[in-house]
């Protein structure tokens, strides 16, 4: 697969429009004062950026992952907090109800999902359970028809606005991941509380990161998502969705960084010539470049391999490691490119390479991504089995 179809290539230039006209515009200021755009949320929704994988019965438009891809590409090259949000939004969240839920819940949650009236989190980090999925402290204790959960989530984006989160909790912790179970939890639930994070982060600022503080917080059993004890599945499953949002994020990333090398390099001038005449220039400018595209490969492979229903768990991780891995080299590279242009908010590349680094962490970190490849390609059992 190495060209798109013109289907898909028309996404792309109405993604891209939309980018420049809705989100370039404002894409400085909110990365400078921490607001995150929620009036974006219903825009992104009527153009249908939030469910191209979903069937339209759900409001989703039925167009696949490869166009979901090329989505979270053109967005990401404009602004990675408001790819972040869709990846969450759409990968972790509604792809998860659509693949694990009952047809009342998809009933309930993805036609106003898909439409951004509603905003929805994906709540599995803990501060002892980050990589170790399986050590989460956070309980559900049974009783009667209802579950009563009690913990702590950390590092939740979408926390403080979420209507609806996916909650990871454990019914056995002697059970290890066998004993996770995932619910459907709504805003508003007595005991489940939102609160913003103390510090300030390295990139994605115009997102909520918060924590999500449970105390005796009662669902009922038909809030399960899956089946109870079968929650590791779930979220693993989700993140399968979630990394190809990661991965076409970051090769965004990695174009806007091309675009804006070639850009200054061509602009400035030093030792009476354009800097892009000098090698050591030349040679950056291809790095980036050959990194970029095989990237774009890489990923749009596994999105592929997602429309052709094939397994694509190592994929979609390949895609995830490479794409965030080549588009932080890609930032720093650009930064440097640009001297002391690069090292302030004058210029974007700046906020690009603040971006990248969190792609190396979150949705399973650049090492855990590695075991994840590693074991595949040796045949040894998979983490937590
Ligand atoms: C911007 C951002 C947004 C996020 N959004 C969400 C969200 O919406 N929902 C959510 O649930 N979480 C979210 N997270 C949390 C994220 O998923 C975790 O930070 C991530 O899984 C890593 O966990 P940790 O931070 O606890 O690091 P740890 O797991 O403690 O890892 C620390 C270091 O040890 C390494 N390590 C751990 N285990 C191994 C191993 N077996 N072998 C080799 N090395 C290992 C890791 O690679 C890392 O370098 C977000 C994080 C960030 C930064």
């Amino acid at each position: 697969m190495f060209e798109l179809s013109a289907e898909h290539l028309a996404v792309q230039e109405q993604v891209r429009a939309f980018a420049q006209r809705e989100i370039e515009p404002i894409v400085k200021e909110i990365d400078e004062t921490g607001r995150f755009p929620s009036d974006i949320v219903a825009k992104l929704g009527a153009e249908g950026y939030l469910g191209h994988p979903l069937p339209k019965k759900y409001g989703g438009t039925g167009k696949g992952y490869l166009a979901a891809a090329v989505t979270y590409e053109e967005i990401g090259r404009v602004c990675s907090s408001i790819r972040g949000f869709i990846a969450v939004q759409l990968g972790l969240v509604s792809m998860c109800i659509h693949d694990w839920g009952t047809e009342e819940q998809k009933q309930r949650y993805l036609p106003r999902l898909t439409a951004g009236k509603i905003i929805g989190c994906y709540s599995l980090t803990e501060k002892n359970a980050g990589s170790d999925v399986a050590n989460m402290e956070t309980v559900a204790t049974p009783d009667g028809d209802h579950f009563v959960i009690n913990g702590q989530k950390v590092w939740i984006t979408n926390a403080n606005f979420a209507d609806v989160a996916i909650l990871f909790a454990s019914v056995d912790r002697s059970k290890r991941h066998r004993g996770i179970t995932a619910f459907l939890i709504e805003k508003g639930t007595p005991g489940f509380n939102p609160a913003h994070q103390k510090y300030k982060s390295l990139g994605h600022r115009a997102m909520d990161h918060g924590t999500i503080n449970l105390q005796n917080c009662r669902v009922h059993k038909s809030q399960v998502l899956g089946e109870v004890g079968g929650g590791f599945r779930v979220a693993m499953g989700a993140l399968d969705h979630g990394r190809l949002g990661v991965a076409a994020g970051c090769l965004g990333v990695a174009q806007a960084c091309l675009d804006a090398c070639v850009k200054f390099a061509n602009a400035r001038v030093q030792f009476g010539q354009p800097i892009a005449e000098f090698q050591m220039i030349q040679k950056t400018i291809a790095d980036i470049a050959v990194e970029t595209e095989a990237a774009r490969l890489l990923t749009y492979r596994a999105a592929a391999q997602k429309d052709a229903g094939k397994k694509n768990t190592r994929e979609t991780s390949m895609a995830k490691l490479y794409a965030s891995e080549a588009a932080s080299r890609a930032a720093s590279n650009a930064v440097t490119l640009h001297g002391s242009y690069g090292y302030s908010n004058e210029n974007p590349v700046e906020r690009y390479y603040r971006d990248i680094k969190g792609s190396e962490i979150y949705e399973g970190t650049s090492y855990i991504q590695r075991i994840i490849i590693a074991r595949d390609a040796l045949g040894i059992r998979k983490l937590n089995q």
